[in-house]
């Protein structure tokens, strides 16, 4: 136990409003690789899959690497014990929000309730004509593209953003909220060059809040905005967390 993760842990006992900043890292011990990088999703994939005209103009052919993509191979992800433990410092009181950039659900299916989805979620699909929202797993993706059951007319389309769509306007007013109330930001997991959402470390940090951060690597905010940085995996570094914030 480094003297880092000593001073990280007192951190988050005695803040008074703790906020959780993740990115694709923190799932990547889940079986989710983030997008970039040697393993990375892209080097598999197509990232045009997520171009929003590409996908109305052939969104059977969209869909087919969507479903394939972000719900047969993210749907078999289960939470890890990164997830689990921000869940059980929210439970004790300790963290007060979550703003992830992932779509995958795991934070809330690890237990979080205070979740904001940045991006949006696969956990639900939106009609693209009537704008009728439902759950994902209510809606069958045997035949494509999946058709609105509301309307009957419109394709339904993953409700997370594609390249070049705007933010979730509930989620954003929610992060900065919850980005400006902070005095300790944990940033999980984050390279930190999706743009706008790696400005909110920096608005955290120019609020006064201290920065710990979680990476294997160092990131765009490990030389730059974060005050403690503990390297390591995240499921590795949350367990030594995990010991000292709750040791009677
Ligand atoms: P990123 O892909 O840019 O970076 C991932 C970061 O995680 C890197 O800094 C890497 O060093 C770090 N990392 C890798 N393994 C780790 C581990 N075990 N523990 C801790 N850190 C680890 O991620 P980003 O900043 O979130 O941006 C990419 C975009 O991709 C986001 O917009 C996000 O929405 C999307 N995305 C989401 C998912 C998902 O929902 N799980 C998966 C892939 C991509």
């Amino acid at each position: 136990m480094n003297n880092l993760i000593l001073e990280a842990a007192e951190l988050i006992k005695n803040s008074k409003h703790t906020t959780a900043f993740t990115g694709a890292g923190i799932s990547v011990e889940s079986g989710i690789p983030p997008f970039r990088g040697k393993n990375g999703l892209w080097s598999k994939y197509d990232p045009n899959v997520l171009d929003l005209d590409r996908f109305y103009a052939n969104s059977e052919k969209a869909w087919v690497v969507i479903r394939e993509i972000f719900y047969d191979f993210f749907g078999k992800a289960k939470p890890n014990f990164a997830h689990n433990f921000l869940a059980r410092l929210e439970e004790y009181g300790k963290l007060h929000a979550i703003i992830t950039q992932n779509i995958d659900n795991l934070h809330q299916e690890g237990g979080s309730k205070n979740v904001y989805e940045f991006h949006g979620t696969a956990n639900a699909m939106v009609c693209v004509l009537c704008d009728n929202k439902i759950l994902s797993d209510k809606v069958d993706l045997t035949n494509l593209p999946p058709q609105c059951p509301k309307c009957k007319k419109g394709v339904l389309k993953p409700d997370f953003i594609f390249f070049g769509e705007g933010i979730p306007e509930q989620a954003y007013m929610n992060s900065l909220k919850e980005t400006e109330k902070a005095n300790v930001f944990i940033i999980i997991g984050s390279t930190g060059t999706v743009m706008p959402a790696c400005m909110l470390p920096e608005k955290a940090k120019f609020n006064g809040a201290k920065i710990i951060e979680i990476n294997t690597e160092p990131s765009n905010f490990s030389h730059s905005i974060t005050d403690i940085f503990l390297q390591g995996k995240a499921t590795e570094i949350c367990k030594q967390l995990d010991e000292l914030v709750f040791k009677v």
